[in-house]
C-alpha cells in the first residue's frame, strides 16, 4: 500500500515530468474515482491549463494550475502514478506496462504525453480543489514542538495516535512498526504517557524512516519489515516478534525492547 515514500515518489515524478504540459483532455468518467464530480466536470475545469507545482502533505497530493483550479490526487490502498512520454508515444497496446481496464483517471498533453492514475483496487481518488484543512502537519516536516504537543497525550495506544492523519499526516502501518521498532517504544502504550526525551526519540526515527524508504524506494526498505511475521524474531534482538491488532491494524512489535 503507498504510504508516505510512494506517494513522495509520485509526487517527484510528476514534479520532474508533468509541470509545464498544456492539458489537451482528462478522462474523469469513473464516477466512483472523481465523486463528487460528474463526468467532464473536473475535464472542464481542466483542460487548456499547464500544471505548475506539485505539493504533498502526508498522503494526500495536489497540483496547482496556471488557471487557478487545483486537482487533488490520493493513491489509495494501491495506486500509481505513471506519466507517458510524448517522445515513447502512447503506450504499446501489447507492452508490459499497459493495464487499461486499472486507468481510473487519465491527464491527457497537448504533446502526446499522459498522466494516468492506475489503480487495480479502485481507491484511489482524483477530486478537484481537495480540503487538507483536516491533515496534521507533515510527518516528515513537523517540527519537535508541533509532535510533542499532538503526539503526547490522550489514552489511545500510541500506534493509533501516530496514524491519526489529522494529528500527524503521512503515518500508515507499516511505517508505523518501523518507526516504533527503530525507536525501541512500544505501540500499544498510551500515547499520553510518554515523556519529552521518548517523543523526541520517536519524532527523529519517524524523519529518519521516512527519508530512508524514499531514498531506498518505499516502506517495504525498512529493517523491521520482512521480520512482521508469525514465526518472525527481532532481528536486533531475536526476541519472537509480538503481534496484535492496534487501531484496527495488524501490528508487530519486539516485546523485550519495545517499552
Ligand atoms: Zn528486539
Amino acid at each position: 500500500m503507498p504510504e508516505l515514500p510512494e506517494v513522495e515518489a509520485a509526487r517527484s515524478l510528476i514534479e520532474e515530468r508533468a509541470l509545464g504540459r498544456r492539458i489537451a483532455e482528462v478522462d474523469d468518467a469513473d464516477t466512483y474515482v472523481c465523486r463528487p464530480h460528474a463526468p467532464g466536470e473536473i475535464a472542464g475545469a481542466l483542460v487548456g491549463a499547464t500544471l505548475t507545482s506539485a505539493h504533498r502533505q502526508g498522503k494526500t497530493m495536489w497540483l496547482a494550475t496556471d488557471r487557478g483550479p487545483v486537482l487533488g490526487l490520493h493513491l489509495g490502498m494501491a495506486g500509481k502514478i505513471v506519466i507517458g512520454d510524448a517522445e515513447a508515444g502512447e503506450p504499446k497496446p501489447d507492452g508490459p506496462v499497459l493495464q487499461p481496464q486499472w486507468d481510473r483517471f487519465t491527464v491527457h498533453f497537448a504533446d502526446g504525453g499522459t498522466l494516468i492514475l492506475r489503480d487495480k483496487r479502485r481507491l484511489g481518488r482524483a477530486v478537484l480543489d481537495p480540503v487538507i484543512d483536516h491533515l496534521g502537519p507533515d510527518a516528515a516536516e513537523v517540527t519537535r514542538g508541533a509532535f510533542r504537543e499532538r503526539v503526547g497525550h490522550g489514552i489511545a495506544p500510541l500506534k493509533a495516535r501516530i496514524m491519526d492523519q489529522s494529528v500527524i499526516a503521512g503515518v500508515g502501518n507499516l511505517l508505523a512498526d518501523e518507526a516504533l521498532w527503530q525507536a525501541r517504544l512500544s505501540p500499544v502504550r498510551p500515547a499520553g504517557e510518554l515523556d519529552e526525551e521518548e517523543l523526541d526519540r520517536l519524532r527523529n526515527q519517524i524523519r529518519a524512516t521516512t527519508r530512508s524508504a524514499i531514498r531506498k524506494g518505499g516502506v517495504h526498505t525498512g529493517e523491521v519489515i520482512e521480520h512482521r511475521r508469525r514465526d518472525g524474531v527481532c532481528p536486533r534482538c531475536g526476541a519472537g516478534m509480538a503481534r496484535a491488532t492496534v487501531g484496527g491494524r495488524t501490528t508487530y512489535w519486539c516485546p523485550v525492547e519495545q517499552t
